[in-house]
């Protein structure tokens, strides 16, 4: 079993709970205009262009052991942070068999599992995956036809399979990237703040301030960025959402 990823990052401490080493796999259904990994979006190898005119190959053909073994090469750690392995990308089920293959093996070790995740997937996989994944970390990127025009993808099938994952008993924390001016509208905050109250078993909702990293490595990419002219938001900007959220009497908001 092998899978396309484009880079294993260890010592992670913003992918779930701990220390932990975060797979991320190549392959996106989606088209975010914010996106901060379009190294991610195609299932194959791309050429990055570095500042200096030399050029680097992103992705990489692996298998499950080789992935394992660095996964495991960090257990210490987890092991006195709470930490684990988390799968990211891209979206982790779009491989969905070497995600199933991965998760499978984290567990047999012992290991927490999270998934970090559009939600943009056939809803068979996600209950494939689900006995082995101990924390989703879901997108909950705009909503109404403003999803389709930042994501190039409706929000139904993401809001059935939020849907039918809280249901079924996962663990899940809400991740809401916040883009000033563009998806931070008074019905997008509105709609998380309903979430908040549709499914009360949200172990937290978290706000992901737009950080515009996605535009050098768009060019670095030789594609053109979609948010050229947005800048990061200063923390007044940050603090006016969550004043909002509290306002609409969301409780479990912080910032990610
Ligand atoms: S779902 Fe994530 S990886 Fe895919 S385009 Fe959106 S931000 Fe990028």
């Amino acid at each position: 079993m092998q899978g396309m990823i484009f880079v294993i990052q260890r010592a992670s401490l913003h992918d779930g709970p701990g220390i932990r080493t975060t797979v991320f796999l190549k392959g996106c259904p989606l088209r975010c205009q914010w996106c901060h990994n379009p190294e991610s979006w195609s299932f194959e190898p791309e050429v990055f262009y570095n500042h200096d005119g030399t050029t680097k190959l992103v992705g990489k053909l692996v298998s499950v052991e080789e992935v394992m073994a660095e996964v495991l090469a960090d257990r210490a750690y987890y092991a006195s942070s709470g930490g684990g392995a988390t799968l990211s990308g891209g979206e982790p089920l779009a491989q969905s068999a070497f995600t199933l293959a991965l998760l499978k093996e984290c567990k047999a070790q012992g290991l927490h599992t999270c998934v970090e995740t559009c939600g943009h997937a056939a809803p068979e996989r996600f209950q494939a995956v689900l006995p082995y994944v101990d924390l989703f970390l879901y997108d909950y990127k705009a909503t109404g036809p403003d999803h389709r025009r930042y994501t190039g993808v409706s929000q139904e099938l993401i809001l059935a399979n939020l849907d039918a994952l809280y249901k079924a008993g996962a663990k899940i924390i809400l991740r809401c990237p916040l883009v000033p001016g563009i998806n931070d509208s008074s019905e997008h905050l509105r709609a998380i703040a309903r979430l908040e109250r549709e499914y009360p078993e949200l172990l937290a909702i978290e706000i992901m301030a737009y950080h515009n990293l996605g535009n050098d490595k768009a060019k670095r990419l030789r594609r053109k960025p979609a948010l050229p002219g947005i800048a990061n938001p200063p923390q007044s900007t940050v603090q006016a959402w969550l004043d909002v959220l509290a306002e609409l009497g969301c409780r479990k908001v912080r910032i990610g």
